[in-house]
């Protein structure tokens, strides 16, 4: 059979997708793309007590949002369904059958509570706890109303990672794990195995947490008699400190909210992606295609990537910079603020044009613009927190402002013609820009930022400039 590869991603339906959840998604897909293979969705749902309720759909928007698109999975289907493990209970069983028919599982009779006495005898004594050391001589017959565990063959291991490299453990660290819970439902640890292979995985891609795990995983390989997929361990996301991994509790953010505030799928694939891999340039810029041909799992690097938001925001700045303003106008339709609702979209194009070069994300347009769609109210803060407007007398900027309202109303509005207009006015007044230009942009705008402001007036056009001019020549009178 030739070699395929098919990748999986995994999640328990517990929550939303942060950056590092994703992360592994990106690197299956990247490695499925590559290779011309198939990348799938698999909904690990058999922990029913940590299981939210929506979240698989939310998942499954998370992963099309970012153009991560699987071939098999929950609400796609394919050939080796089904794809949630709640689905799956009767494979689990059949492979457990076999492994009690081979002498390789058992019925755990022990309570809790005296599981709990073992565990704490073995910590008193500064043992690590090994359930094998318990091991019931008669073990009940399995009924499945006791967990089932595995007879684990304690022995060395010597194996590859592809992002970790060759890796060894003793025997000490093999155990009796559980295969089966009391309530019916497959461990992780068992579950994934049976999956992976029913599935056909070539590539198992998954978070560090599970490396401990591995030489517990090769011998159940052994008991089943299964060839196992290859495995890389990526590592963790950490937090902005670079010392802690990256968690939901400190604030890691759902990757659907960052597509929220407009943030564009290929910045975000291209951030993602290099938490953790570059291909040994300085390289940052990476196209998706530019990914899926330059990816590799053994330039991953080993230790923690640290998450980095403002990054992230350059880089989004940086996409959105190098969008033709028409793909941006497509992409902005949701972020104008209301009063822009009617506005022509050839008047909205121009404005973006304006701020193109300042916009990190999209939902920073509200801000950025509202001053074109609406009066903003004049506040006389603005003039007074200037640095340098502030230390001026009121009756001088009033006179400017009605010197500059006469030019303005003059000038046939080109943009050059504002242009010159606008420096004359410099030279007869004897001001500096950062007073005549600061106090005509605040008194047209009200905004505390805005674009150039020989655009922005002419943008604006004269009827609005001079009412607000207006407003503002009043408004300095009090
Ligand atoms: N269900 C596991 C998790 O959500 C998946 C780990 C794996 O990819 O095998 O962490």
């Amino acid at each position: 059979m030739p070699y395929k590869v098919r990748t999986r991603f995994a999640p328990s339906p517990t929550g939303y997708l942060h950056v590092g959840g994703i992360r592994t998604a990106l690197f299956c897909w990247l490695l499925s793309r590559q290779n011309k293979g198939q990348f799938i969705l698999r909904l690990e749902d058999t922990d029913k007590k940590r299981e939210v309720p929506g979240a698989d759909e939310h998942l499954m928007q998370s992963l099309r949002a970012l153009g991560l698109d699987f071939d098999e999975g929950p609400d796609v289907g394919g050939t080796y369904g089904p794809y949630r493990q709640s689905e799956r209970l009767e494979s689990y069983r059949k492979w457990a059958q076999k492994l009690i028919e081979k002498g390789r599982a058992y019925a755990d009779p022990t309570s809790e509570e005296d599981l709990d006495q073992l565990r704490e005898v073995a910590k008193a004594a500064k043992k690590p706890f090994l359930y094998r050391e318990h091991r019931p001589t008669r073990p009940p017959q399995w009924d499945g109303s006791q967990p089932l565990r595995l007879k684990s063959d304690p022995k060395p291991y010597t194996w590859h990672d592809e992002v970790m490299g060759d890796l060894s453990t003793g025997p000490e660290v093999v155990d009796d794990f559980i295969l089966i819970k009391s309530d019916g439902f497959p461990t992780y640890n068992f579950s994934h195995i049976i999956d992976d292979a029913e599935m056909e995985i070539s590539h198992i891609v998954r978070g560090q947490e599970f490396l401990a795990s591995v030489p517990n995983y090769l011998n159940l390989y052994e008991a089943l008699e299964l060839d196992r997929p290859k495995m890389a361990t990526v590592p963790h996301i950490l937090g902005p400190g670079g010392n802690k991994k990256l968690s939901k509790r400190d604030g890691a953010k759902d990757v659907l909210d960052y597509v929220r505030d407009g943030f564009l799928p290929d910045a975000l694939v291209n951030f993602i992606a290099l938490l953790g891999w570059n291909d040994g340039t300085d390289q940052e810029i990476y196209s998706r295609d530019e990914l899926i041909q330059k990816f590799r799992l053994n330039q991953v690097q080993r230790s923690g990537a640290r998450f980095d938001e403002q990054r992230l925001i350059w880089m989004n700045g940086h996409y959105i910079r190098h969008k033709p303003i028409d793909t941006l106008h497509e992409l902005s339709k949701d972020f104008w603020p209301p009063p822009a609702k009617d506005s022509p979209d050839e008047y909205k194009k121009r404005i973006l044009a304006l701020v193109q070069e300042r916009l990190k994300y999209l939902a920073e347009i509200p801000k950025l613009t509202n001053f074109f769609f609406e009066d903003l109210p004049a506040d006389i803060e603005l003039i007074n927190s200037d640095k340098v407007l502030g230390k001026l007398e009121k009756p001088l900027l009033r006179e400017l402002l009605v010197k500059s309202r006469g030019a303005i109303e003059s000038s046939d509005f080109s943009l050059d013609h504002l242009n010159s207009t606008l420096n004359s006015l410099l030279e007869q007044t004897s001001q500096r820009p950062a007073v005549l230009f600061s106090l005509i942009r605040i008194a047209t705008t009200w905004a505390p930022a805005s674009p150039g402001l020989a655009d922005t007036v002419n943008l604006l056009g004269k009827d609005k400039c001079l009412q607000r001019i207006d407003k503002a020549i009043v408004l300095l009178e009090k």
